[in-house]
């Protein structure tokens, strides 16, 4: 246990994190109140299930059932027959518009604009109407990433500046539609945070001419404090100044700074892992919301050799307020080191 609250600094945005773990012991304290993902489903038909293909505008990239369905139709005792196992489809909702011409600012006075320009694309990551991608089996939830990859390579063709590529599970965190699913959008810019976040690696590898994640990430395998588990390419980890209790990163072991870079048998790697991960948060935080977040490096820089990918897990299990929306820095009632001990404990057997 800390012996008073601690004030710790995120190696790799400089955020400030205040951990307070005795914040925990509050009635109804946000550390332990568990928020519950899987509140009904009021969206019938759902538009991602098989059926309601034409409720979404045209696939951009589909992975056709490994089974036809040919083989399948009219056999006794066979399950429904499934045209799909991911689509990848425009957003009907679209935040921003590819059509939209850039690069260029509109400057009034102190006002500066610019469209917003950009692909946003919805990854419908199973035909079963399921809500919790912890519930897809590795071979389906490989599919996923490689949905995310092949879409990357296409969309970094189009001159994009960055993609961001997201998952909201649950309401809490963000999800208007129970169906699984993540987002990638791109954007003409980079967006402020990941700037920030590569400067600082970049300003690391002009000073030390090492990579800051390859250095963290070699640092916490020898100390493994925060070490929840790894694997021959990979490695969880809680983060030291989490904004959330229990947030944890997964990373490449060795230095990646592109993760559409990565073959089908690390996707299938990074599958398994992540799998265990979901599945020890779920049983240690009672199923969170959470959201996902992939930190791949940004299109729109010239050189990016000191970015190293990673794969952020976000659960909401305290309400950002005052201290966090105004100034930046997140109160967290769980201290990352016991963190990962419980996720530790908590994950199922490899393999
Ligand atoms: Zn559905
Ligand atoms: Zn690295």
């Amino acid at each position: 246990m800390l012996p008073q609250p601690q004030l710790r600094r995120d190696p790799l945005s400089g955020r400030w994190a205040i951990i307070a773990p005795e914040r925990a012991a509050r009635p109804h304290s946000a550390g332990h109140r568990p928020t519950p993902r899987r509140d009904g489903d009021h969206e019938f038909p759902c538009p991602f299930c098989p059926g309601q293909e034409e409720q979404t505008p045209p696939a951009v990239l589909v992975y056709p059932a490994s089974v036809p369905p040919t083989h399948q139709a009219g056999l006794p005792g066979t399950t429904p027959t499934l045209p799909w196992r991911v689509r990848v489809v425009p957003n009907r909702y679209p935040a921003v518009r590819p059509e939209a011409s850039w690069p260029y600012c509109l400057v009034d006075g102190p006002w500066v604009a610019a469209p917003a320009a950009g692909r946003s694309e919805v990854v419908i990551e199973t035909p079963l109407h399921l809500a919790d991608p912890g519930q897809l089996p590795v071979a389906d939830l490989a599919d996923v990433f490689r949905a995310y990859r092949d879409r990357l390579l296409a969309l970094a063709a189009e001159g994009w500046a960055y993609a961001a590529v997201f998952k909201n599970v649950g309401a809490e965190a963000g999800a208007s539609l129970v169906h699984t699913h993540s987002q990638i959008i791109t954007l003409p810019l980079i967006p402020p945070l990941a700037l920030q976040q590569s400067e600082i690696a970049r300003h690391h590898f002009q000073r030390t001419g090492q990579c800051l994640i390859c250095t963290l990430v070699e640092s916490e395998i020898r100390s493994a404090e925060r070490l929840i588990s790894d694997s021959r390419r990979f490695a969880v980890l809680t983060a030291y100044a989490p904004r959330f209790p229990y947030e944890l990163w997964l990373v490449p072991r060795s230095h990646l700074s592109r993760f559409e870079d990565l073959d089908d048998q690390a996707l299938l790697e990074l599958a398994g892992l992540w799998k265990r991960v979901l599945a020890a948060v779920d049983a240690v935080c009672d199923q969170p919301a959470y959201n996902w977040i992939l930190h791949t490096a940004p299109w729109g820089l010239a050189a990016t050799e000191w970015f190293h990918w990673r794969l952020e897990l976000l659960p909401r299990l305290a309400q950002p307020a005052g201290l966090e929306w105004g100034f930046g820095c997140f109160i967290c009632s769980v201290v990352p080191e016991h963190a990962a001990a419980q996720l530790r404990d908590a994950l199922p057997p490899s393999g």
